[in-house]
């Protein structure tokens, strides 16, 4: 076993170029850990957050939150993990961008034969995400819309396609026409450029005035207050993310003016801390990906001695699907 791995740092917060590739320690893992060699790590908006510091962390800090690869040791009380099993997470704390980690054990999971390695790595963090926006915050049902914001994004064409198999009509936006046909032919029944249209006013007349029963929006200050507007009286909203910026703070009263609105600022990780909770979203993740229900769509693979590109990418707006970072 290396007693470091190659591994992506920041030592302190800033653009891309804060990105360091290091030999970082690995170690044994001790009760409750397990040691994994990844095979492929994601690559998600939240880690831009991080390096950002956005979402502050203590330096020095490894990053990364989604991996596949198979466990090489297990800790004192890991019963559901054995040295061999292919796995793959979505997991608290950063330090994904790694080939080989110790970490605990109980957000990680068995990957099945038939998902591959990539597909494992790609999926974990932005289905699970799209499992609870759908299945845990609020009620949705058969015949329900929902306005998707950056629907052809990562967690974007997961979400299209989840909606499709549940029978819930999602309109979607992107930022490109040809973005929009992307998230058409994953299962959007409809998607409204926002950068060409007007997506408040394209989304009433879509649902003949009445409003969307819940919107979904993880581009935070662009789209926030547009959002609001797209709900029917009592809807949902659920902003999940800041891809222009974190929402400003806003007085309550707006809610009640435009009809009892509900809204919500949830995260992943406080639906994954519960480790049945997190298995039980896995299960039902993979199940959607084993069926062909959900297609894992990885547009863009970097090298990890690459990431601040990927980065980069991202962050430019010039990334579809999933994005991996690849170790061999
Ligand atoms: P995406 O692949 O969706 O990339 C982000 C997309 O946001 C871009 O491609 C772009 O699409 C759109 N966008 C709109 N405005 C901007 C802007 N100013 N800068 C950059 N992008 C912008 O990323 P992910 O799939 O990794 O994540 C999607 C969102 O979901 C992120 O905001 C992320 O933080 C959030 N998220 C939240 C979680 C939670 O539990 N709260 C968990 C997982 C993800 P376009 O060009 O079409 O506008």
């Amino acid at each position: 076993m290396a007693e470091t791995a190659r591994t992506v740092i920041i030592e302190e917060t800033g653009g891309p170029e804060a990105l360091k590739l290091v030999d970082w320690p690995v170690g044994e893992p001790g009760p409750g850990e397990i040691r994994i060699r990844h095979k492929a790590c994601g690559l998600n908006f939240i880690d831009c957050y991080q390096r950002s510091g956005l979402y502050p962390l203590q330096l020095p800090h490894a990053l990364g939150m989604e991996a596949s690869g198979v466990i090489e040791a297990v800790g004192e009380g890991v019963t559901h993990l054995a040295p061999g099993d292919r796995a793959a997470y979505a997991a608290m704390p950063p330090g994904a961008y790694t080939e080989v980690r110790v970490m605990p054990a109980a957000q990680v999971c068995k990957l099945p034969d038939d998902i591959s390695f990539e597909d494992g790595a790609a999926m974990m963090l932005k289905g699970m995400t799209v499992q609870y926006l759908f299945h845990r915050t609020t009620p949705l049902k058969k015949g329900d819309t929902v306005l998707f914001h950056a629907a052809a994004g990562g967690v974007g064409l997961i979400a299209c396609q989840w909606a499709k198999s549940e029978g819930i009509r999602l309109i979607g936006t992107a930022g490109s026409d040809e973005k929009c046909q992307l998230a058409l032919d994953h299962g959007a029944d409809a998607c409204i450029n926002y950068n060409t249209q007007d997506f408040t006013k394209r989304t009433r007349e879509l649902t003949d005035g009445r409003g969307v029963d819940v919107v979904m929006d993880s581009i935070g200050a662009s789209t926030f207050m547009g959002s609001l507007d797209c709900l029917k009286p009592l809807g949902m909203m659920i902003s999940f993310g800041n891809a222009s910026g974190p929402v400003e703070a806003f007085n309550l009263g707006i809610l009640a003016q435009k009809g009892s609105l509900k809204v919500t600022r949830p995260t992943l990780f406080a639906h994954i801390a519960d480790p049945v909770a997190c298995q039980e979203m896995a299960a039902m993740l993979m199940g959607k990906v084993s069926s062909g229900a959900v297609k894992i769509r990885i547009d863009q693979r970097f090298p990890l001695a690459e990431v601040a590109e990927a980065h980069r990418a991202l962050e430019a707006r010039k990334t579809t699907g999933q994005t991996i970072l690849t170790l061999e």
